[in-house]
């Protein structure tokens, strides 16, 4: 019997957040193209707005791919500082991390404006990484399943079953994010597993099925192999460690299996 999730190409992105300017970009795409060549899983560097254009230089015939971090949902117009889907896209983004724990943490996201920008996102042809996830103490009050599951159902609200299927969710629980702090390959089977439930009862379970949803929080070379070994765990969106090109070549690795 196929798994189903041998249909789905695994996806690693790396988050590089707020580091590494235009001048530094370059070279570390230069260590991780060779890591890439031969994975059997999609790779994306989600690179600051800055390296953006530098980065689809660099990545020109290897398989890497280039991602943004955040992006605004009107196309144009009085919204000093933010960047456009169009402005990505013609920069050379193929992909954009959406609602990431540390904007909706630090900058106000909500899941109202995820849901547009995951809107304009798709509307620009960049698929989006929309990021969902429990706080500690959400998890500790034994209510993970109800805020995932809000989560999903405002973040993809008004989203057609085809522009679900061409969405990458992050399942991010925030108390794993830069921590060191993993979840086990238990919880984020089970949490990625919800995602997916509640992904059909929106859309169907072939979308759902379709659907590619990664685990992020602390994924490391040590441990990426057990958490993208389980049945609904598509890969990962990987901080810290995808700044190392070995550790982050390792996940590739894990992820190829
Ligand atoms: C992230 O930034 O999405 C993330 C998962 O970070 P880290 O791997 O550093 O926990």
């Amino acid at each position: 019997m196929i798994m189903k999730k041998e249909l789905r190409k695994a996806i690693i992105a790396g988050n590089w957040k707020m580091n590494k300017t235009p001048g530094e970009t370059g070279a570390l795409i230069k260590e991780i193209i060779p890591l890439a060549m031969n994975a059997d899983c999609t790779v994306v560097v989600c690179v600051p707005f800055t390296s953006i254009a530098v980065a689809a230089e660099s990545v020109k015939s290897s398989p890497v791919k280039v991602g943004a971090q955040n992006v605004h949902f009107e196309a144009s117009g009085a919204f000093t500082g933010e960047i456009s889907a169009a402005m990505l896209k013609e920069a050379g983004a193929e992909y954009v991390i959406i609602g990431h724990s540390e904007r909706r943490q630090y900058f106000g996201e909500t899941d109202e404006t995820v849901n547009k920008r995951t809107k304009a996102a798709l509307e620009a042809g960049l698929t989006p990484i929309v990021c969902v996830g429990e706080l500690l103490w959400e998890r500790e009050a034994d209510i993970t399943d109800e805020v995932v599951s809000r989560q999903i159902k405002l973040d993809f609200a008004g989203i057609s079953a085809a522009d679900a299927s061409k969405i990458v969710v992050a399942y991010e629980p925030v108390w794993a994010i830069g921590t060191g702090k993993t979840a086990t390959s238990e919880q984020a089977q089970e949490a990625c597993k919800l995602i997916r439930d509640r992904l059909a009862a929106l859309y169907g379970r072939k979308t759902a099925d379709s659907v590619t949803i990664q685990y992020g929080g602390s994924m490391n070379a040590g441990n990426a192999a057990e958490l993208v070994a389980k049945e609904d765990v598509d890969g990962g969106l990987i901080g810290g460690a995808s700044l190392k090109a070995a550790d982050f070549g390792e996940i590739i690795k894990a992820a190829s299996k």
